[in-house]
């Protein structure tokens, strides 16, 4: 019988704290991304300048495990969906790579740059404490490792820590999606020679910077964009990449296109656009609609789905909390298994004629539905 994470009860806060945590699952049921999430927590202090969204999607599998995301999200409608579509992705990231984990992520309303201050992460913390083991954290964008470690040093439930964990997982996320690329490749090309292809790499963050340098090392031609000026000069100069404008690099005339910034980048209005024929990139939620990956398939593009050649960050911290701890190489050969799992998505969308997106969806519920039927 699995053990249903969602109904453990909270931690009583310190008493005089300013943090409210309040549970919002009855009003994010209006919103068109929520997916029947368990149970949604938002903790707000005025005083320490924090609004939280901590989403726990599905607990089937395990405890829920992802990131936390800070950003300025215009309205907090639009954070909110930004947490509830996130968290849903890591219950599919979590089932389809065998991790025994449940869907879980957080949003912090706020600007990385500006807003994030001691205080604020010091609420954060208490909130994570509060929730009694329901959901594990770690980095996102906005949250830096010296934030992990900061959250780390108050509450035990937080990976990819640099005390006692597995630091950043950006580069072993990199390590994934350059080998769904080569799955990729292999799928569309026969081969999967780098060499004399066009790659465009949108975001040279944390994993689309390593995985530049990876790419680049195998003889591909990049082509870049970030919104920071600093890190396409120096793209540019390291790689001898080609630099297009933000968005822009969409419509690149390359071979495949890897997202690596935010989400929502394939839409009905992009996706036409494309002269790429394979999209595999590390950034969460490429396809601002589901029905997008049909959109792709129409126009012959090989789509990997995000939550499959991402899951790399995932499966590293996630490996922190087995019970012996830690083990690198135990992480790596998990990872390794990224691009047979795209593989075997690839030729099942090609048999059935559906998109790879669906099959993937299919695929993370056949190990959920088998997990409650054990
Ligand atoms: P990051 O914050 O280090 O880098 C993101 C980069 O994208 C920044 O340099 C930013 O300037 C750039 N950017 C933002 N909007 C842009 C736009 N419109 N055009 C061009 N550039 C833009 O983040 P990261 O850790 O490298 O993560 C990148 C993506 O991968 C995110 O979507 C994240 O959720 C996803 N992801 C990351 C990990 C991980 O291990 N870090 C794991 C799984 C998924």
């Amino acid at each position: 019988m699995l053990q249903s994470y969602e109904t453990r009860t909270l931690r009583p806060l310190k008493s005089g704290s300013s943090l409210k945590l309040t549970d919002i699952t009855a009003r994010a049921t209006r919103l068109e991304a929520y997916d029947g999430h368990e149970r949604i927590w938002l903790g707000e202090d005025h005083e320490r300048g924090l609004t939280a969204i901590v989403a726990i999607h599905n607990t089937a599998l395990g405890p829920a495990l992802g990131g936390t995301r800070v950003w300025p999200h215009p309205t907090f409608e639009a954070a909110l969906t930004d947490a509830l579509r996130l968290s849903r992705g890591m219950t599919y990231k979590a089932a389809i790579t065998n991790m025994p984990y449940g869907g879980g992520k957080a949003v912090i309303v706020a600007d990385p740059r500006t807003d994030k201050t001691p205080a604020m992460l010091e609420a954060y913390a208490e909130m994570l404490a509060a929730l009694n083991g329901q959901y594990f954290t770690g980095e996102d964008v906005g949250l830096t490792l010296a934030d992990a470690d900061f959250l780390r040093a108050r509450t035990p439930n937080v990976t990819g820590t640099t005390i006692g964990g597995s630091g950043n997982p950006s580069p072993v996320t990199a390590q994934g999606v350059f080998l769904g690329i080569k799955a990729a490749l292999r799928h569309r090309n026969g081969n999967d020679a780098m060499s004399g292809l066009r790659i465009a790499v949108q975001g040279l963050g944390s994993v689309g910077w390593s995985l530049c340098e990876k790419l680049h090392a195998e003889g591909a031609s990049l082509v870049v964009a970030d919104l920071d000026e600093a890190r396409v000069r120096k793209a540019m100069e390291t790689f001898h990449a080609e630099a297009v404008a933000g968005d822009a690099i969409v419509a690149a005339d390359v071979d495949l296109f890897a997202p690596c910034a935010l989400g929502g980048i394939l839409s009905a209005d992009t996706i036409p656009t494309l002269k790429a024929k394979i999209v595999a990139g590390a950034a969460n939620n490429q396809l601002e609609r589901h029905e997008d990956a049909r959109r792709l398939m129409a126009q012959g593009v090989l789509y990997a789905p995000d939550y499959v050649i991402n899951a790399g960050g995932l499966i590293n911290v996630a490996t922190e909390l087995d019970p012996d701890g830690y083990d690198r190489e135990a992480a790596m050969t998990k990872v390794e298994l990224i691009p047979q799992t795209l593989s075997d998505i690839f030729r099942r969308a090609d048999s059935d004629a559906r998109p790879t997106n669906d099959i993937a969806q299919a695929m993370g519920e056949e190990r959920i539905a088998r997990a409650r039927a054990a």
